[in-house]
């Protein structure tokens, strides 16, 4: 049997809002970007977190903007604040397409609250979306607008992605480098952290900086999450996350996703799709490692970056299955890295709920 998936994290609604609207395509199966349901159902992907992301450029993404330095080393220039009122409009604009798909589906796609949704979505062979915001750029100062998208389902939300905002600072892309470039949260950073807990909205530290990832650590009264970054000591990128994080992200009863992003992968810090699947069971040995047996899943960042030919799209994830076996998992261990750990975390982080 198929092994299930419930992936952390995917661009998927960024990819739709530029080529499709309506979220028809999603429906069916094609050869655009890396999820649809038809690939999703032959990969096993039973659902995910899908998350609304402002794109700094409408036309350029992050890796065309990459610069290699005479001294080998690689950074994208920092990207600038964005605008709330953009910010919010580009979000709603992905919801809806959510909404849209979801109303169209005809049953075949459901958003799902909370960990028991996602399962009983599963079990009628639903497929399971979970809404996340990557950056909350969209939120103002007073945090109105939190209120709103919980509402319309948000329970994730990334506090930067890499730029900064009134909440925090998001961590650049760079390497060879550490990710302790920049300052912590602010005020309203930690405020929105509170917030989020009380509702019971998952904080996702990839993307932020290190002095960041600590203020959360000392304020969160949930566990810490990185949705999508890998290990630090396996491809020195400042967007992976050090061996001291993992450890604290252990101790809160934490999960981190592998990004199976190439330039976060790959120990020269390169965009290769010619990379193995051992660069990646090589992560997660290493965080199975640091983060124990419940403290590992995915996070495949499809549909946002450039990912093992190996794998290729949604429908390629039984190969990355079979990586995994090859690695000496048992049936247990992937199931859980491959499903069961983020249900569990989500229904830790909604059980320090105060509402
Ligand atoms: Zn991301």
């Amino acid at each position: 049997m198929t092994q299930r998936i419930f992936d952390g994290h995917n661009d998927a609604l960024l990819r739709l809002s530029r080529k499709d609207r309506t979220g028809a395509i999603f429906l069916g199966e094609g050869n655009d970007g890396h999820i649809d349901l038809g690939r999703a159902a032959r990969g096993g992907m039973t659902g995910g977190i899908f998350a609304t992301f402002v794109p700094p450029d409408n036309d350029r993404t992050t890796a065309d903007l990459r610069q290699t330095m005479p001294d080998g080393s690689i950074h994208v220039p920092d990207i600038q604040r964005e605008g709330q009122q953009r910010a919010l409009a580009v979000t709603l604009s992905q919801l809806a397409i959510a909404l849209r798909i979801e109303r169209k589906s005809a049953g075949a796609v459901r958003i799902c609250r909370t960990a028991a949704e996602v399962e009983a979505a599963n079990a009628d062979d639903t497929f399971a979306m979970m809404l996340h915001m990557e950056g909350a750029e969209a939120i103002g100062p007073d945090l109105d607008e939190l209120e709103v998208l919980y509402a319309c389902g948000m329970r994730s939300l990334g506090i930067v992605w890499s730029r900064p905002t009134i909440f925090g600072h998001g961590v650049p892309f760079r390497f060879p480098s550490t990710p302790d470039i920049g300052e912590g949260l602010t005020e309203r950073g930690l405020a929105l952290v509170k917030s989020c807990n009380q509702l019971g909205i998952m904080v996702d530290c990839s993307h932020l900086n290190e002095k960041g990832f600590w203020d959360v650590t000392r304020h969160s009264e949930a566990p810490i999450v990185a949705t999508h970054s890998n290990a630090h000591a396996v491809c020195p990128v400042s967007r992976n996350l050090t061996d001291a994080q993992m450890d604290a992200i252990r101790d809160s009863e934490g999960v981190v996703g592998l990004n199976f992003a190439t330039f976060f992968l790959r120990e020269d810090g390169k965009r290769i799709a010619a990379t193995p699947l051992e660069t990646m069971t090589r992560h997660l040995d290493h965080m199975l490692n640091k983060l124990g047996p419940r403290g590992v899943a995915l996070g495949s960042d499809f549909d946002g970056a450039l990912v093992p030919v190996g794998i290729g799209d949604a429908a390629g994830l039984p190969n990355l299955v079979a990586a995994m076996r090859a690695a000496g998992y048992d049936d247990e261990l992937v199931d859980a890295i491959c499903y069961r750990n983020w249900l569990s975390v989500i229904a830790r982080t909604q059980s320090v709920a105060t509402i």
